[in-house]
């Protein structure tokens, strides 16, 4: 029996890992569960349902307003940031599965690291900021990071059973989100609507963003950095609509070995949840003589800048992909709430990058500094485009 941690309990990849939980009841088991605590009547629903052992929440008043609901047994109650961190820490438990969404998932991924436990990464943000901290973090303990990014599941499978330093480059497919086919013109005036409008993933708003951006592979390439230590310039962006090629793996003889599958979550979180073992999917297989023709081809980083920006982040480092995020968060967010039109996201990214420090990042406190200084100054940058319009 797996007891799981699950960092982000309500959102789309935590309700995903929960419905596999269920399927597997006797595989699995929840120990403890964290979220913001905007949606209490799901969190008490969750609760019923999985019994976990603790829950965190972020929102301190989230908890005293679902701890009224609770049937017995009660799990234990924690709030706050150092709520979710001690979670993640001290709760028992054989994989935390890290899938908040943005840095709030920063330091209850490095307690779960530096307390030892096996950890299932979707929470990519958390490694763009922190990558050389977490991944040596990871080393001194001994800790396996599995990927739940589905590309990045993809890699890590095709990369098993080979040498490392056979390895020639990594090709990360992108769908190319919602606006693929839009002439750069129009991105300007896209409305919210359109861009959550992805056209073969269901996920949670901020990731659905970043998709219509392609920041969210910008992003990726960071991850796979530091997930397979491949440098910037061994990793290329394949754009395939279809999202049934994952990713791919390219070795030095030419040989090219790709992971397939539908489009679904559930795969690859299943996968770092078993692994290195496999388990029959309780979801819909890939029939590859209904799925229609695959197509490839190469992004436009003229219409995508983010993809550039990310790569500029990368090979800056230090602080650059801290900022890189950290602009990211509160230009989507404002996006979101309509305060900004799509194409500043990327211009308010840029703006933010130029001076950013290079040179490592000594530490998770450092790094936090530069998240919250970074977040304040796009605020403003953001309050100066809309006039000060409260959102
Ligand atoms: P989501 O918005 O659906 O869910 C986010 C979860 O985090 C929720 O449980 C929410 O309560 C919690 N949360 C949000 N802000 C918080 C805060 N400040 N403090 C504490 N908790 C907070 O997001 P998602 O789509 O499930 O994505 C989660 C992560 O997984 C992201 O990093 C995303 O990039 C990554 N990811 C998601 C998918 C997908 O299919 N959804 C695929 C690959 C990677
Ligand atoms: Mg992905």
């Amino acid at each position: 029996m797996k007891r799981i941690t699950l960092l982000g309990a309500t959102g789309s990849i935590g309700l995903r890992t929960l419905d596999l939980v269920a399927s597997f009841p006797e595989e699995f088991q929840v120990a403890g569960l964290a979220a913001r605590g905007s949606n209490v009547d799901l969190l008490a629903d969750l609760c019923r349902k999985y019994s976990p052992r603790a829950v965190a929440l972020l929102d301190a008043g989230a908890v005293d307003r679902r701890a009224r609901r609770l049937t017995a047994p009660r799990p234990e109650l924690l709030a706050g940031p150092e709520g979710l961190a001690a979670l993640a820490r001290d709760v028992d438990a054989d994989v935390v599965v890290s899938a908040l969404v943005g840095g709030a998932g920063l330091l209850p991924t490095m307690a779960a690291i530096q307390a030892g436990r096996t950890l299932a990464l979707a929470n990519k943000e958390t490694l763009v900021m922190a990558g050389s901290l977490m991944t040596a973090a990871a080393r001194r303990r001994g800790v396996k990071l599995l990927p739940v990014d589905s590309e990045h599941s993809a890699v890590f499978q095709c990369l098993a059973g080979h040498n490392r330093g056979d390895v020639h480059r990594i090709l990360l497919t992108a769908s190319g989100g919602p606006f693929r086919e839009t002439p750069k013109t129009r991105l300007a005036s896209v409305t919210v609507e359109d861009a959550l409008r992805h056209p073969t993933w269901k996920m949670g708003a901020k990731i659905t963003i970043d998709s219509a951006t392609l920041m969210n592979k910008g992003l990726e390439i960071i991850e796979a950095h530091w997930l397979f230590d491949v440098a910037s310039d061994r990793v290329q962006v394949v754009v395939h609509p279809q999202s049934i090629v994952h990713s791919m793996v390219e070795y030095v003889d030419g040989s090219v070995i790709a992971q397939l599958g539908v489009a679904d979550m559930g795969v690859p979180i299943l996968y770092a949840l078993t692994y290195p073992e496999r388990r029959p999917t309780p979801a819909p297989r890939l029939d590859l003589t209904r799925v229609g023709p695959l197509t490839f081809y190469e992004p436009d980083a003229d219409k995508f800048p983010c993809l550039r920006l990310a790569r500029a982040a990368l090979e800056q480092g230090g602080a650059a992909p801290v900022v890189l995020n950290a602009a990211n968060e509160i230009a989507v967010a404002a996006f979101l709430h309509r305060r900004i039109g799509f194409t500043d996201i990327a211009d308010l990214i840029e703006r933010a990058l130029v001076g950013s420090r290079a040179g490592e990042l000594r530490s998770i406190e450092e790094c936090v500094a530069i998240d919250a200084e970074t977040r304040r100054d796009v605020e403003r940058l953001v309050d100066a485009r809309d006039g000060g319009r409260p959102a």
